[in-house]
């Protein structure tokens, strides 16, 4: 039977035609382009090499043999390589959404090396093949250990891609499916007929496949700027990382961009952003432009040209940006991460880019951030602290404290306020001023909100603080929970649990909150009022514009901010503001509390100004559940 080697010629005008589009095309110069087109010349090679040594087969008496061998031995390197660094690509794509752990690459590193050399030490052992006495080509006893060490590197590739499903598309895993099938299909038919030959075929579709899935050059492409995108750069960040290079990151981001939009219109926006790409592809310094997110660029460049591009960054952004008939400055935000000075893995480069830049907004800071170590210290604190609310929530790890408030004239507790707390065994305790704004910026608000609500009701429900004269608790509601779909269902439900009446709870709302969409919040506070739970306005005092807050929205009490109340005890002018705005708050018959209370001083100056009720550290400080109860306790005593 002649040797069958049109499959071969096939997969070789594809391959050939498939090394074409790709060169032709924008290619990121990432690890996974590089593996991809490695794997792509290697079949290629292979290929032709399968044709090149079966003609020599064929007449093996008129070719040295040497030769056959050479020619034989550098097919099985070529087809093998192949297959190893088809296994290297699909890791490599895994690396762009989660790390494949380090023991699985050893072991493809070792049978790839143990193949190796059984390949090139194929002439002296005759292993693989080998030649008999009339000149036959045959199978050497470990022709089936190299076949069955390649199958276990493309299984453990099709492992990885199960085990990381989530860095594949449906129609990629199904593509890494059918090659796995096609190729043990074509071994097997290989096997039994070792005339056709087949293998290169299937290495061929898996080549064809991966281009027109995995590689599609557009998936890195940004189409409105024609910059890389954000793929692109977590390839480029992972192969730098995985080689040890050294490089840093400049991240601009086009400040308040929004505002653009809303002025020029967003064509014209898009326009300029584009504008923006281009000024920053102009830049003359060696460095990788990207498009990380619609506003964002990241530029990669060597640690020694960072100053320089820094600087060519800030003059494309010095003159104004023309689009028609208007002129616009763009403001930007940067920030410079460094790896490995400052981050060690592609994660902690996207926290610190992240974390960077959003510190730098917050603050309004247009000065070149730096992830110092001081930075990186407070990025890996809120990291741990997202991890640590997240446990928290999940195994009810809050308490919650009472802080009662005492009538100024009776000296009885009418009410007390419930203060959350946190305790972790390596941070100690950690202050709500710190992790409610946390859980606010990252949703656990809503968790955490429900939580209290719940510790609330029960603590009622099981102490019947009623009887000690305790007519509400004061529960604080951040701004997110006022939009919170359903709060009203979950409250009515928990307090049908407990059997509390509406009227015990009082929600304690800041400025921040009464500040979002106004509408919304009015409505939301007319819904609670009707159902009978009545809305505290809470540090009262201590922002802006704050007065008109008391007449546009429907509150019963206003809580005076420990600021104010520290400073009117100290100074004149403080003095005067705080007696006119209790006053005023009288006026319109809002009931008022001073909070943080301290001193005998205190407490005698704003008796004396009217203040009706007192919260602060000299009656009490918050409490657990148990003490809570024993103080109101013996308060009723005394009283
Ligand atoms: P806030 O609502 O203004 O709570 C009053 C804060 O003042 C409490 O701090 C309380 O312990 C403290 N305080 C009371 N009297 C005195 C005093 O005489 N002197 C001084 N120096 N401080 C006094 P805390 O418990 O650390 O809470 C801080 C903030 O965390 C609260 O400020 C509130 O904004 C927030 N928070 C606490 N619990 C919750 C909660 O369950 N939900 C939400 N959304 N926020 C909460
Ligand atoms: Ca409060
Ligand atoms: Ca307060």
């Amino acid at each position: 039977m002649k040797w069958n080697i049109h499959y071969d010629v096939c997969a070789i005008i594809i391959e050939l035609l498939l090394l074409r589009l790709f060169l032709y095309k924008k290619n990121s110069p990432s690890k996974v382009n590089r593996v991809y087109l490695g794997f792509l010349c290697t079949a290629i090679a292979s290929t032709v090499l399968d044709i090149v040594t079966v003609s020599m087969i064929s007449h093996v008496e008129s070719v040295p043999h040497f030769l056959c061998y050479a020619a034989l031995v550098l097919y099985f390197l070529m087809a093998h390589v192949a297959v190893f660094l088809y296994t290297v690509y699909i890791c490599s794509i895994i690396e762009r959404v989660s790390p494949v752990t380090q023991w699985k690459k050893r072991f493809v590193m070792i049978l790839a090396a143990v193949d190796l050399i059984l390949v090139l030490t194929n002439p002296l052992t005759k292993g693989i093949f080998y030649f008999d006495t009339s000149g036959q080509y045959c199978n050497g006893p470990l022709k089936f250990v190299v076949n069955g060490m390649i199958m276990l590197a493309l299984l453990i590739s099709l492992s990885a891609v199960i085990h990381h499903h989530d860095a594949f598309s449906v129609m990629q895993r199904n593509i890494v499916y059918f090659f796995m099938l096609t190729n043990i299909v074509a071994i097997v038919i290989q096997t039994v007929f070792p005339r056709l030959l087949i293998t290169q075929f299937s290495m061929m579709l898996a080549v064809l496949l991966i281009y027109m899935t995995l590689q599609n050059a557009e998936d890195f492409v940004d189409s409105q700027t024609q910059l890389w995108n954000r793929t692109a750069f977590i390839d480029t960040l992972n192969d730098k990382i995985t080689r040890k290079s050294p490089f840093e990151v400049i991240v601009v981001k086009l400040h308040e961009f929004r505002n653009i939009n809303d002025m020029v219109g967003v064509r014209a926006g898009t326009k300029l952003l584009c504008q923006a790409a281009d000024a920053l592809k102009a830049i003359e310094q060696d460095c990788e432009i990207y498009r990380v997110s619609g506003i964002k660029f990241a530029l990669i460049v060597p640690c020694e040209k960072r100053k320089a591009v820094l600087e060519e960054v800030r003059e494309c952004f010095a003159t104004p940006f023309e689009i028609g008939e208007v002129e616009l400055k763009l403001q930007i935000i940067t920030c410079v991460v460094g790896y490995p000075q400052n981050v060690l893995s592609q994660h902690e480069m996207e926290n610190a880019i992240q974390y960077c830049i959003a510190n730098a907004e917050k603050n309004g800071d247009f000065d070149t951030v730096y992830a110092d170590p001081g930075t990186l210290k407070k990025m890996r604190r809120t990291l741990d602290l997202d991890k640590l609310l997240k446990r928290a929530i999940r195994e009810k790890q809050f308490d919650v404290y009472y802080q009662p408030i005492r009538n100024a004239v009776t000296g009885e507790y009418h009410s007390a306020e419930a203060l959350i707390r946190l305790y972790d065994d390596t941070y100690g305790f950690i202050s709500p001023d710190e992790f409610i704004p946390r859980a606010e910026e990252n949703g656990m608000i809503l968790a955490i909100g429900e939580l209290v609500f719940v510790e609330v009701c029960r603590m009622i429900h099981d102490n019947d603080i009623r009887q000690y004269g305790i007519e509400y608790i004061e529960i604080n509601l951040s701004a997110a929970q006022c939009v919170q779909k359903n709060l009203w269902d979950m409250f009515e439900t928990v307090m049908q649990k407990y059997q509390i009446p509406s009227e015990m709870i009082n929600l304690e709302l800041t400025e921040t909150a009464t500040v979002q969409s106004s509408e919304q919040l009015a409505e939301f506070m007319r819904q609670m009022n009707s159902k009978g739970i009545q809305f505290s306005l809470d540090d009262f005092g201590s922002g802006f514009a704050t007065v008109h807050y008391l007449f546009s929205y429907p509150f019963h009490i206003v809580k005076l901010d420990k600021e104010i109340v520290w400073a009117a005890a100290k100074q004149q002018k403080a003095s005067v503001t705080l007696r006119h705005t209790i006053e005023m708050i009288k006026d319109l018959k809002l009931h008022i509390i001073a909070e943080g209370v301290e001193t005998q001083e205190q407490a005698d100056m704003l008796a004396e100004m009217g203040c009706d009720q007192f919260q602060g550290y000299l009656y009490a400080k918050p409490m657990p559940e148990q003490q809570f109860v024993q103080f109101l306790a013996e308060a009723g005593c005394v009283g």
